[in-house]
């Protein structure tokens, strides 16, 4: 069981250059030998504002998608993450009625404002996907063999859903499991080693590496704990607090996908896994552009 937020570009770009899939992204040279105080202000640093400017202006776009059986949690955890309702609940399904489902993929876009920046976020749910197998608690190789192709286009997050559900043993258990079936069958997950820039990034990825899969919580109902409003589940034995890190790794993830990473997180999907696709798709065509496609989206803009 896994999600894995997505960053997709649909625009069928073209160029005559077909870059080399797989390089590190492109980062800016450092200046060498150049005194730019000896000229006087230039004002390059005012480029930071600027973006800022526009960036508020504009908004910015952010695609996850969440992948796993019905039932796992998967729309709680992005309303949890986004705390709205970005995602749609699972319809009430009951055992009688566990027919093999098609997977049916489904785009939800809002636009989320914080503190003045627009979010456009758009949810792909994936409702169902390995339903048909029925195989409690454990990496089926249906996810191996799926993940295993995705992790070639997505950033792939693996998440254990519903940690509530396990003890401390089962959950140190599982972890470990996810972990070495994933080295094993050279799944490689987000953030990638070969894409850390420099020592500081190693260090910080590396922590975060060793804490993966997160275990996590989802919830959207709050609950009063001691004095304050906080987003958890009821048990018959007191609260699980989603954000309480003594309670489940939620916290790390959240931070992880949205505070620190959110960014370099398009950066590799777009320098990446997109250029990857696209130099591919161009070498398919023999460098005739990708026939398009008719997509309820081009419908949409096209009303
Ligand atoms: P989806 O089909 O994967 O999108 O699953 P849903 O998010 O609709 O959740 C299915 C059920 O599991 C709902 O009844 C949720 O309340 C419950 N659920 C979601 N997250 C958790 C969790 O972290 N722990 C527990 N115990 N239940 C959860
Ligand atoms: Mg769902």
């Amino acid at each position: 069981m896994f999600k894995g937020p997505v960053e997709s570009k649909n625009e069928a770009a073209m160029s005559e250059l077909v870059p080399e899939p797989r390089q590190k992204p492109v980062v800016p040279m450092k200046p060498t030998g150049i005194n730019t105080n000896l000229l006087g202000y230039i004002g390059i640093d005012t480029i930071i504002e600027q973006m800022r400017k526009k960036t508020m202006k504009t908004g910015f776009d952010f695609n996850i998608m969440v992948v796993g059986q019905s039932g796992l949690g998967k729309s709680t955890l992005v309303n949890t993450l986004f705390k709205s309702q970005v995602s749609r609940k699972s319809s009430s399904w009951n055992r009688e009625e566990k027919i093999p489902k098609t997977v049916e993929i489904k785009a939800i876009g809002h636009v989320i404002e914080e503190g003045g920046v627009k979010m456009k976020l758009t949810v792909i749910d994936t409702p169902g996907f390995g339903d048909q197998i029925n195989n409690e608690n454990c990496l089926r190789p249906l996810d191996l063999e799926f993940m295993k192709h995705l992790s070639k286009v997505v950033n792939i997050i693996p998440v254990i859903a519903k940690a509530d559900t396990m003890t401390l043993e089962e959950k140190t258990e599982f972890k470990q499991r996810v972990r070495k079936e994933l080295e094993v069958n050279g799944i490689e997950f987000y953030p990638q080693k070969e894409f850390d820039e420099d020592l500081e990034d190693k260090t910080e990825n590396d922590k975060i590496r060793e804490s993966m899969p997160f275990a996590v919580v989802g919830s959207d109902k709050e609950y009063q704990v001691n004095g304050k409003r906080v987003l958890g589940r009821k048990t018959p034995w007191g609260i699980i607090e989603v954000e309480n890190l003594t309670h489940c790794e939620f916290a790390l993830l959240r931070d992880f996908v949205i505070r620190t990473h959110l960014q370099d997180l398009k950066e590799v999907t777009h320098n990446i896994h997109y250029e990857t696709y696209r130099a591919k798709r161009l070498n398919d065509n023999g460098g005739l552009p990708p026939m398009t496609v008719e997509t309820e989206e081009n419908h949409e803009s096209n009303l």
